[in-house]
This record gives C-alpha cells, sequence and structure tokens, in this order.
C-alpha cells in the first residue's frame, strides 16, 4: 500500500495511529539530533520527523535524501510540540519507522514551493516542476471546480453538452486562421475553430434548444498576457429567447460560480449601452469598481483663445478627489505617460482648487478664475480636488481620457483585486469602417442580429446600426460575449452584402448556414465566455497564463516540448508541401 492518508489529511484525531504516506519531499531540516522533512502531495504537506537517538540508520537515510525525491514512509502519528498554525496538518507530525525512496530526483532548476527563486523561461520549460507548487496547483483546481459548477448550472437549466469539430472549413471573417494541410485532399486544407459559432447555430436549427460546450478555440493572433493561441471558452447557445432572456440565465450562472466559489454575492447587474460606456469611461469594458466619471467640457474650454482646446472636437476632463496637493513632480510624471505613444495624448492640463477656495492652472494665461469655476462646478468637483483635462478628436479622445482614468485609479489604489463589479455592456455598432480594407467589418461576428428598430438603415447608413449584441464585464475585463442572431436568410444576405461579400462569396463560404435558413430556423442567440480570464479573475489575477497547465509563451511557443518544431520532408512531401527554404 502506498498510503492510509494524503499529506493533506491527517489532524489531532489521528494521533498515535500508524499510517503509511508517499508524496515529495520539499525541504530537509537538520537540528542536531532531529531530522525534519516536509513532505508534499496535492492536498498539502505533513512534516516528519527522525530521531538519531532512537535510529540513527533511518535518520541517516533521511538525512541523504534531496529536493523532490519521492518517498513513502510508515509510521506514528504525533503531536507536534512546535505546532504551525499556517498549515492545517500543523499540529502534528509523523514518527517515521520505516522510509523508503520510490524515485529519486536531480536538484530542481529551482525551488519548488509557494515563492520560488526561477524566472519564466525556466519555469515555463520544466512545467511539469513548476506546477507542483501550491499557486498553481490551486489554479488548476479552481479551474476545474469552475467548470464542474458550470456543467452543473448549466445543466440544471436544460443545457445539453455537445461537442462540435475541431476540423473545420476556413473564413476569412474574424481573427487569423490556424490552418491544417488534409493529406486526403491534396492541396486543401482545415482550419481550427476560432469558435464553434456556426455548429452551434445549426444545432438550434436541429431543435437542441439549449446547448454548451466547454471547448478549446484557436486564434492565430499577436499574443499579449491575456491571450493565448489556444484558449477555452464556455460556449453556449438557446432557442426561442430574447436578449434579456440570455443576460438573465447568464448573469445566473455568473453569480452562482462567485457564490460557490468565491461565496461572493453579486448585486443584479447594469445594462450599460455601449455608447455610454465610451462617454463616461472611455472604454466598452469600464472597470466600475469606482467612480470618476469623463466629464464632457467642450463648450466651456473653447473660445478663450487657447489654441488646444479651440482645434478639438471635445475636451473632458476627469475629477480626481482630494488630490489638489499633487506635485509638480507627479503632474510631469501623469503628462509623460498620457503621452506616451501607446496613450497618444498630446498633453495633459491640470486644474486645481485648494481648500482655501482658490483655483489654479497651468492655462492661468487663458482661462480666469471665473472660468475654473465653471469647470469646477459643471464638473460637481469641490474644494481640494485636482481636475485633469486632455482635449483631441471625437476618435481618440474618449479612449486616452478612459486610460487616464484606470491609471488614475491604479495610482491611487482603487482597482482592489478582492472587489467585484459586473456589468453588461449592450447595444454596440454591428459594424465598424476599416480605413486600410475601405469596408465594414461586423464588430462582433457577421450572424449578429441588429436591433429590430435599426435593421431597415442596414443599406442607407450601415454606420449607425446598433446590434443586439451583449458582452459581460467585470472589473473592466471583457469577460464574455454574444449576441441574437440573424435566422432569416434574406437578413443575413443582406448583413454579408453589407460586409462587401457578393452573393457568391457569400455562398461559396457560408452556404451550408444560409441553407440550414431555408428550413426553419428557429429565432437563438448565445454567448461564450473567456474560461481560462473568468478563472484569472475569479482568483483576481490577471495571467491567463497562470491557469492553463500546459500555455504557450509570448510567441507562441511551448518551451517545454520545444514546438512548433520543424518536420521531415517526407511528412511534408504526403501533404503535398514544399518549403521555399528548408532549415
Ligand atoms: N462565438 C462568439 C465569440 O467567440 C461568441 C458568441 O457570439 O456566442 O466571440
Amino acid at each position: 500500500m502506498y498510503r492510509t492518508h494524503t499529506c493533506g489529511e491527517l489532524r489531532p484525531e489521528n494521533i498515535e495511529q500508524n499510517v503509511v504516506l508517499s508524496g515529495w519531499v520539499q525541504r530537509i531540516r537538520d537540528l542536531g539530533g532531529m531530522t525534519f522533512i516536509d513532505l508534499r502531495d496535492r492536498y498539502g504537506i505533513t512534516q516528519l520527523i527522525f530521531d538519531l537517538d532512537a535510529n540513527r540508520e533511518l535518520c541517516e537515510s533521511a538525512r541523504s535524501l534531496g529536493r523532490e525525491y519521492v518517498i513513502r514512509v510508515s509510521g506514528i502519528v504525533r503531536e507536534r510540540s512546535n505546532k504551525n498554525k499556517n498549515i492545517p496538518t500543523g499540529d502534528v507530525e509523523i514518527e517515521v519507522q520505516k522510509l523508503e525512496v520510490l524515485n529519486k530526483s536531480q536538484v530542481p532548476p529551482f525551488t519548488i514551493e509557494t515563492e520560488t527563486d526561477g524566472g519564466e523561461e525556466i519555469r515555463m520549460k520544466y512545467r511539469y516542476l513548476d506546477l507542483r507548487r501550491a499557486p498553481l496547483q490551486f489554479n488548476i483546481q479552481l479551474r476545474h471546480r469552475m467548470a464542474l459548477e458550470v456543467r452543473n448550472y448549466l445543466s440544471a437549466n436544460n443545457f445539453m453538452e455537445i461537442e462540435t469539430p475541431y476540423l473545420i472549413r476556413s473564413t476569412p471573417e474574424g481573427a487569423r486562421d490556424f490552418i491544417v494541410p488534409s493529406r486526403m485532399n491534396a492541396n486543401q486544407f482545415y482550419a481550427l475553430p476560432q469558435s464553434p459559432q456556426t455548429f452551434k447555430q445549426l444545432l438550434m436549427v436541429s431543435g437542441f434548444d439549449r446547448y454548451f460546450q466547454i471547448v478549446r478555440c484557436f486564434r492565430d493572433e499577436d499574443l499579449r498576457a491575456d491571450r493565448q493561441p489556444e484558449f477555452t471558452q464556455i460556449d453556449c447557445e438557446m432557442s426561442f429567447v430574447e436578449r434579456e432572456d440570455v443576460l438573465n440565465v447568464f448573469e445566473g450562472l455568473t453569480k452562482q460560480l462567485f457564490r460557490n466559489i468565491k461565496n461572493i454575492e453579486l448585486p443584479e447587474f447594469t445594462r450599460m449601452p455601449y455608447s455610454e460606456a465610451m462617454r463616461l469611461y472611455g472604454s466598452d469594458k469600464p472597470d466600475l469598481r469606482f467612480g470618476m466619471e469623463i466629464q464632457d467640457i467642450t463648450e466651456l474650454g473653447k473660445g478663450k483663445g487657447f489654441g488646444v482646446f479651440d482645434s478639438a472636437d471635445y475636451v473632458l476632463a476627469l475629477v480626481v478627489s482630494g488630490a489638489a496637493e499633487y506635485t509638480r513632480k507627479q503632474l510631469d510624471e501623469l503628462t509623460d505617460w498620457v503621452k506616451r505613444p501607446q496613450i497618444g495624448a498630446t498633453g495633459l492640463i491640470w486644474a486645481k482648487f485648494s481648500a482655501d477656495g482658490t483655483a489654479k492652472s497651468s492655462v492661468d494665461k487663458f482661462f480666469t478664475a471665473d472660468d475654473l469655476n465653471a469647470w469646477k462646478s459643471s464638473c460637481g468637483a469641490a474644494d481640494g480636488d485636482l481636475m485633469l483635462i486632455v482635449a483631441g478628436n471625437k476618435k481618440n479622445i474618449f479612449g486616452i481620457a478612459g486610460e487616464l482614468r484606470l491609471e488614475l485609479g491604479n495610482r491611487l489604489g482603487l482597482r482592489d483585486s478582492s472587489k467585484y463589479a459586473a456589468l453588461w455592456v449592450v447595444d454596440f455598432p454591428l459594424l465598424e469602417w476599416d480605413e486600410d480594407a475601405q469596408r465594414y467589418f461586423a464588430m462582433h461576428h457577421p450572424f449578429t442580429s441588429p436591433v429590430a428598430e435599426d435593421a431597415s438603415k442596414l443599406e442607407s447608413e450601415p454606420g449607425s446600426v446598433r446590434a443586439n449584441a451583449y458582452d459581460l464585464v467585470i472589473n473592466g475585463v471583457e469577460i464574455g460575449g454574444g449576441s441574437i442572431r440573424i435566422h432569416d436568410r434574406n437578413l443575413q444576405m443582406r448583413m454579408f452584402r453589407a460586409l462587401g461579400f457578393t452573393e457568391e462569396e457569400a455562398a461559396a463560404q457560408f452556404g451550408f448556414l444560409l441553407g440550414a435558413f431555408e428550413y426553419g430556423a428557429p429565432p437563438h442567440g448565445g454567448i461564450a465566455f473567456g474560461f481560462d480570464r473568468f478563472a484569472a479573475i475569479l482568483a483576481g489575477q490577471n495571467n491567463i497564463r497562470d491557469f492553463i497547465a500546459f500555455p504557450k509563451n509570448n510567441s507562441g511557443r511551448d518551451l517545454m516540448a520545444d514546438s512548433p518544431s520543424f518536420v521531415d520532408q517526407k511528412q511534408l512531401d504526403e501533404l503535398n508541401i514544399r518549403l521555399v527554404k528548408p532549415e
């Protein structure tokens, strides 16, 4: 028998019992006549004790072990004289009577403890060792518990988990596809799905009514900390629903996850139109853990001879409460920050409203005390507040003000990772104009239906049509998004036309879907959540890599298996692929 208990299980009620434990040697401490070993497995750590006087031979073999050796011990559970309040097994220890090495280990390349000395790269290379560490064990376990909750909640709500194919047809809409050559169909290729979008819609046509899948998706995009080439979605679709039906079911799912996993009861989620999110927060994923809404002082700022304001479409202000004492240095720092190319402001104007009622600004040459006081009352600022102002064109300036708002939130500690603010952003634009391509793209995807009263403008004013689409946003992070779909063939065709498809192109790429719409497609809609991101948010973190057992690095590489890799020309020959420049 390898074990009677796990390393996280023994408590004072087990004292005096004979037990067998197996696990990894995390740490060895030699204190003269006594040797202590922390034995670790997934469930926890138990202290082993060896007494030199009682059994010299056994104690010496304990001393000869190394970190990460796999051992089996049998012994008696004893009460610890020196209790460790930090771990659940900290009241007891094992007086070891028998020790057996099950497998040796080389000295690990970094310390396998909660805090490690290993850099990112080496830990990715030895991912299987990094995964032994408690924080990663916790994350992967959290992910498992979430998946279980999702399956329970959705099954209880009549959703059925159905698998869809991973080898599918490539479509040029959306992100870049990962392509897979077909050996049996020379010169032809599959793509890996960016999402099961069309399949889940077809399942609605098939009458499954409610579908879900915890499913891998693939997008060949440039990577960032919160993106991976393959990632997991909780993908869902429902028939005979309107927007509110979908939002209510998935607000319920989100609340249940928070309740059962975090013990947090979330209040009802606001539904905020996209236009309001952009106007007040300069973002379609506003962080509502704090206020500091963007204020429009364009009218007050213009016409006083200050060229920057006069030539701008908008003059936007943020009120930083109680910050009138900001130093020159702090203001210069913020100015440099907004002028970085990633943010792109031309400068930053400030006005200080001192506690004694006086006002001062960086543009005193152009604005009188009365002008400043007009800004103050228009924005609801108070004595002691600082006002930060940016000006610019319609296209960028709300985004810039929004970035500044988030930066101030960071600097002022207003973005507390233990707090949660969830909302639905609704009524996105249906289409987005792309200057380079000189055509419209679907902001969500081509299957999203327009808001009913806007549908008639699809040809005349495509840019002003709102989509019946929604995003779930938590703490400024987009956790999920979806829409009510088009289920009418004619409307779908009009949408394709708005996207610049000819009849033939639409038929060639999406003929199967258009065809299905001719056989009684029910009204339907759905949503998909980014599962990895959702897990990170629930843990109060932002790097999704820590929630994926075997992630890729920022260049899309698996450093452990060293992939992608070159393959033999023989393999390529079967696929009819000739490398331009084989290496
Ligand atoms: N398929 C969409 C996506 O991956 C989500 C949805 O509309 O359900 O973003």
